[in-house]
């Protein structure tokens, strides 16, 4: 693969790297939580996204539009990540109502075939400018936040969901409206009250220090999928 990084790709993998990659930032149960990142997290992370990106289909030479901000990079920047390896184009945007003149212009110049984070808020906006059918009806993948949900589907839009489930990021399952984590990175102890448990796998930076999130999304019971992304299923409660 050449890219503007090739030529001195060997030259920055001799640089050692401080840890942590980044610190994140959760509400947990019992207040606001700080945890870290390392690099080889990020990367697992990223792995995993593009696992699930490749299983629908992006490709190389796609015009992908992904809504985050910033301090969402615990969970979207390995996300932003893998679209860039699969060598694809990202069209990025922010959840604000202020980027619907942004959004339109990607929408009228570029082939998008899948966004990824939809809110409400800029979901609104789109829908009041040029209309969320008429740039969302074609697409291969629509997976939007929860809180965008009920909009899109009233729009007669076929969309799935993308949401962090404390530290861990839940991508929609392909045969249901649910999400898995990375089973491999998390271990999600669902006792059926009002919190779950997320407790990290040993390889994580943060390993040993079990998270405990509001209980919004809950295991599906029996549910038994061949999507490859994950045994467990959560769904919206
Ligand atoms: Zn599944």
């Amino acid at each position: 693969v050449t890219n503007t990084i090739s030529p001195i790709a060997s030259g920055l993998a001799a640089i050692s790297r401080a840890e942590p990659r980044c610190v994140g930032h959760i509400s947990a149960a019992e207040g606001g939580v700080d945890y870290p990142i390392s690099w080889s997290d990020w990367a697992r992370d990223a792995a995993w996204a593009q696992s699930f990106l490749k299983s629908r289909g992006i490709r190389a030479g796609d015009f992908v539009v992904i809504v985050s901000t910033g301090h969402e990079a615990p969970w979207y920047g390995p996300i932003l990540d893998a679209v860039y390896d699969l060598h694809a184009t990202v069209c990025p945007l922010e959840p604000a109502r202020f980027e619907a003149i942004r959004a339109e212009m990607f929408f009228k110049r570029f082939p998008i075939t899948t966004i990824i984070g939809l809110d409400r808020e800029l979901g609104l906006a789109i829908d009041q400018s040029i209309g969320l059918e008429r740039v969302l009806g074609k697409m291969r993948s629509v997976l939007v936040r929860s809180d965008a949900l009920e909009l899109v589907t009233a729009r007669g839009v076929a969309a799935q969901l993308i949401v962090p489930i404390g530290p861990a990021l839940g991508l929609a399952c392909s045969e249901r409206l649910a999400v898995h984590v990375n089973e491999a990175e998390w271990a999600i102890a669902d006792e059926g009250g009002a919190t779950l448990s997320i407790a990290p796998k040993p390889q994580r930076i943060v390993a040993g220090d079990t998270i405990r999130v509001a209980r919004t999304f809950g295991t599906l019971k029996g549910h038994r999928c061949s999507c490859k992304h994950g045994q467990v299923a959560f769904a919206p409660m």
